[in-house]
C-alpha cells in the first residue's frame, strides 16, 4: 500500500522523544550535516532534501474485502430499513458523541438535507465562510438561497466572528461555518449571534472528523453537523457523508427527506409521502467499508496531531513562516491539511508560486490552498439567472456584488501554503525534512527570484 509504511509504534516513538527540546537549533544543523550538495536548491539542480516518498492515501484494511464481498453476495445493496448502514450510523454517532447520525450519499447531500430540514428556503440568505471547498457554496445556491460571505480571519483560516453581524438582514435564516482543514471555527461567537438573531447553525465539518471545540466534537456544536467520506477524506469510502444531531425530531425529518419523503419516526404517514424528499441514501458497500476504516481513525488523528504540533514548533522559528492559529475556544484540529502562511517579504519578495515550486522540488509536496472563489463564475452565473432575479430584488443583488470584497480572504488566498494530511502520517524525521527544506529555501532566498 504505502510506498513507505511505518508501524504506529515507530511513529509514536520517533515523534515523542524530545520533540520540543531540539526546536531552536535543529533545522540549521540539518542543513550543515547534509553537506555541500544540500545547500543548492533542488530547483537549481541541487539534491532534494526529501527523496523517500510519503505515506500514501487512501489506505484500507484487508478485512474490509471480505465484508464487501459478503454484501455483494447478499444482494442487499441498499439500506432498506436498516442493515449495515444503520449499524454504521450508530457507531458514528458514538464516535462523535452525538445522539443520532444519518448516513448520506456524500457530504454535499448531507449539507443539502440539513439546509432543507432546518428550513432554509428559496429567497433566503445563508452566511458562509468563503475559504472552503466549493460544495459549501453550491449547496446554498442549489437551495436557491444567497450565499453571503463572511470575511475570513487569515490567522485562523476560518470565519471572522467580528464580521458576521454586519451581514445579517431579515432574509438571513442560517449560518454555515466551515471548519476548514479541520480547524474549528469560533463556535461560541457563532452560536451567540445565531441565538440573538434566531438563526440556524449548520456546521460544515466535512474536513473535521474528531476536531474539537472546548473539548466537544466538531459537528455537535450547532443544530446539525455534516461530514464527508469522499476518497481524499480521513474516513474514506469513495463517496459518502453523514449528518449528526441531538434533536430526534429534526433527525427524523432528515431521515424522511433523504429517503424520498417516506415517513420515519415522528414524521407520520398522514398520507403516503407526507413530506417532500429526495434520494440521498448511502449504500451498504459504503457502510461496511466505513466501519472498517473507523478502526484506524482515532490513531491516525493522534499521529497527525502529534506531528503537526511538532512541525508548528520548528517551522515557526523560520522568518516569514506563520503556522495557523486556532480560533478562540478551539482545542483540537483534524488536519485535513496542515496550513501555514508564507510572507514573501522575508523571502526576497519571491512570489508564493516560486516558493511552492522550490518546496515541491525539495521533495515536499505542497499547494496554495483555496482561491478567491467568491469571485468565481458560479456566483455571477447564479445572480444573473432568471430564478435569482425573481427571488431577490435588484437592489439586493446590486448590494451583494458591492459587498463581495473580502480583504482577509483575499490575503489568505495569496499567502496560504498547505501540506497534505497523509504527510502528517509520516514520522518525526519526515517533519524534520519539511522544516529543513523550508529553511534551505529561506537561506537561499536571494537566489529564489
Ligand atoms: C469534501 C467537502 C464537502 C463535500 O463533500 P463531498 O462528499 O465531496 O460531497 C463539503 N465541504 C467541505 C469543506 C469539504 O471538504
Amino acid at each position: 500500500m504505502g510506498k513507505r509504511m511505518f508501524t504506529r509504534r515507530q511513529v509514536l516513538a520517533t515523534a515523542s522523544v524530545g520533540a520540543l527540546a531540539t526546536v531552536a537549533n535543529w533545522p540549521f544543523k540539518g542543513i550543515i550535516i547534509a553537506g555541500q550538495d544540500h545547500n543548492k536548491l533542488a530547483i537549481h539542480g541541487g539534491k532534494p532534501v526529501h527523496t523517500e516518498g510519503w505515506p500514501k492515501w487512501p489506505v484500507w484494511d484487508r478485512n474490509a474485502e471480505n465484508d464487501i464481498i459478503e454484501v455483494l453476495r447478499s444482494g442487499k445493496w441498499w439500506r432498506g430499513r436498516g442493515g449495515h448502514v444503520a449499524e454504521f450510523e450508530k457507531r458514528y454517532a458514538e464516535l462523535m458523541d452525538a445522539k443520532r447520525c444519518l448516513a448520506t450519499a456524500s457530504g454535499t447531500t448531507a449539507l443539502l438535507v440539513a439546509l432543507h430540514v432546518l428550513g432554509v428556503d428559496a429567497g433566503d440568505e445563508v452566511l458562509v465562510s468563503p475559504y472552503t471547498f466549493i460544495a459549501s457554496y453550491n449547496v446554498i445556491l442549489l437551495t436557491k438561497a444567497l450565499p453571503v460571505f463572511v470575511d475570513t480571519d487569515p490567522e485562523t483560516f476560518t470565519m471572522d466572528p467580528n464580521k458576521i453581524e454586519e451581514r445579517i438582514n431579515d432574509r438571513t435564516t442560517a449560518i454555515l461555518p466551515v471548519h476548514i482543514f479541520g480547524l474549528p471555527v469560533n463556535m461560541d461567537r457563532v452560536n451567540e449571534i445565531a441565538r440573538k438573531h434566531n438563526l440556524k447553525v449548520i456546521e460544515d465539518a466535512c474536513q473535521a472528523w474528531l476536531a474539537e471545540y472546548r473539548n466537544k466534537k466538531a459537528g455537535t456544536l450547532g443544530d446539525l453537523g455534516c461530514f464527508s467520506f469522499q476518497n481524499s477524506k480521513h474516513l474514506p469510502t469513495g463517496e459518502g457523508g453523514a449528518i449528526i444531531g441531538n434533536d430526534d425530531e429534526i433527525m427524523d425529518r432528515c431521515h424522511a427527506f433523504h429517503n424520498c419523503g417516506r415517513p420515519y419516526g415522528s414524521v407520520k404517514a398522514t398520507t403516503p409521502y407526507p413530506t417532500r424528499g429526495s434520494n440521498r441514501r448511502m449504500q451498504q458497500f459504503q457502510a461496511v467499508m466505513l466501519m472498517s476504516q473507523m478502526k484506524r481513525i482515532k490513531k491516525d488523528a493522534d499521529v497527525r496531531l502529534e506531528n503537526a504540533l511538532y512541525l508548528n514548533s520548528i517551522i515557526k522559528e523560520i522568518p516569514g513562516i506563520i503556522p495557523y492559529k486556532l480560533a478562540d475556544g478551539a482545542t483540537r484540529s483534524a488536519y485535513h491539511a496542515y496550513p501555514f502562511r508564507y510572507k514573501k517579504e522575508y523571502f526576497n519578495n519571491a512570489p508564493r508560486k516560486r516558493f511552492l515550486e522550490a518546496l515541491n522540488a525539495e521533495g515536499i509536496p505542497c499547494w496554495g490552498g483555496y482561491g478567491p472563489q467568491n469571485k468565481y463564475g458560479l456566483i455571477r452565473e447564479a445572480l444573473n439567472s432568471r430564478g435569482y432575479k425573481r427571488l431577490f430584488p435588484e437592489e439586493r443583488l446590486r448590494r451583494f456584488r458591492e459587498e463581495n470584497h473580502l480583504p482577509g480572504n483575499d490575503q489568505l488566498c495569496q499567502e496560504a501554503v498547505c501540506f497534505f494530511q497523509s504527510m502528517l502520517l509520516g514520522n518525526k524525521r519526515d517533519m524534520d525534512d519539511i522544516a529543513t527544506a523550508i529553511l534551505k529555501i529561506y537561506k537561499n532566498r536571494d537566489k529564489l527570484v
